[in-house]
């Protein structure tokens, strides 16, 4: 109820313009995506934003959308397409002393969307030093090529397991000929035109498994193979924090694995589980279906249960 209403109504007190558009993507190749496959759309964007720094009148609006990730971090809703009950993709945004960080970058064609995004919550593209990518599918490095080229001095960061399939080295893994040739050709053109703006991007730092960034108070990179080889979760132990990404999901109220379809090995992203299980946490946020703070690890040592039955 809130969240889809209420957030995007945020949007209308904050007019906002963006210059920045995603480089040589058209707006019908886009449209031609967003007909044929859920993956490529439109979406309206709604925000959570940090109280301390907006107007009084918002602060009843948003306040618990704030209080959900804790100090200075916020979570971009894009969503799928306008009307949308739901959000269906949810970057982050945490700020401190060593500027922005941003955890992901929505699906193609939500340029403005975070342009907006972020500026209501009272930063600027420009603050962002570094983008985290937590894996390289297509909606979460949608808009990196975008914002990299808008604003050069940002860096990226990525596995390296997924480097090669986010500077377009090696064609990204879910993008199968058979997939491809399923889409109009409207589509693929616009995936083509896409996928040719993947060289510009440069990686700026290969990221390890059990590194402890020196941001927000300590963040901590855990390698979750199986949903990609190279996909990332992020702990925030000061906040008892996860950054799932998309090992894990939240779907009707519960916390859940990986999408099968989109995931595949299967086998390996459960094994990748048990190197949550044992984690101090309150919180867990899924880039699909958003924060889950109902005994987060109770719940994550019964996934790999069941999962590992199925
Ligand atoms: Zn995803």
């Amino acid at each position: 109820m809130f969240k889809g209403h209420a957030s995007r109504g945020v949007i209308s007190l904050f007019p906002t313009s963006s210059n920045v558009a995603p480089p040589h993507l058209h707006t019908k190749h886009l449209s031609a995506l967003n007909a044929h496959w859920c993956f490529f759309i439109f979406p309206v964007c709604s925000i959570i934003i940090r109280r301390n720094i907006i107007p009084k009148e918002v602060h009843r609006i948003i306040i618990r959308e704030y209080m959900k990730l804790g100090q200075r971090i916020a979570s971009i809703e894009l969503f799928a397409q306008p009307g949308s009950a739901e959000p269906a993709y949810q970057p982050v945004l945490l700020w401190d002393e060593n500027g922005a960080t941003l955890v992901d970058t929505g699906n193609i064609g939500q340029m403005d969307q975070i342009t907006k995004a972020v500026q209501e919550i009272g930063l600027q593209l420009s603050d962002i030093r570094r983008i985290i990518v937590t894996h390289q599918d297509i909606d979460h490095i949608g808009n990196l090529a975008a914002l990299t080229a808008a604003y050069p001095d940002i860096e990226v960061w990525a596995h390296a397991d997924d480097i090669p399939y986010i500077t377009g080295e090696k064609r990204m893994i879910k993008m199968t000929d058979e997939r491809l040739s399923q889409m109009p050709e409207a589509a693929r053109t616009a995936l083509h035109s896409f996928f040719n703006l993947l060289p510009s991007i440069r990686i700026n730092r290969e990221i390890k498994d059990g590194e402890m960034f020196e941001l927000h108070g300590g963040m901590r990179v855990i390698h979750t193979p199986g949903h990609t080889p190279g996909h990332i979760c992020l702990y925030l132990p000061q906040e008892k924090l996860l950054l799932a990404a998309d090992e894990l999901r939240v779907v009707d109220g519960e916390l859940v694995g990986p999408a099968e379809a989109f995931t595949p090995d299967m086998n390996e992203a459960v094994r990748s589980l048990h190197k949550l299980a044992d984690l101090p946490l309150e919180k867990v946020f899924c880039y699909h279906g958003g924060l889950y703070d109902h005994e987060p690890s109770a719940r994550i040592a019964e996934l790999i249960r069941i999962l590992e039955q199925a």
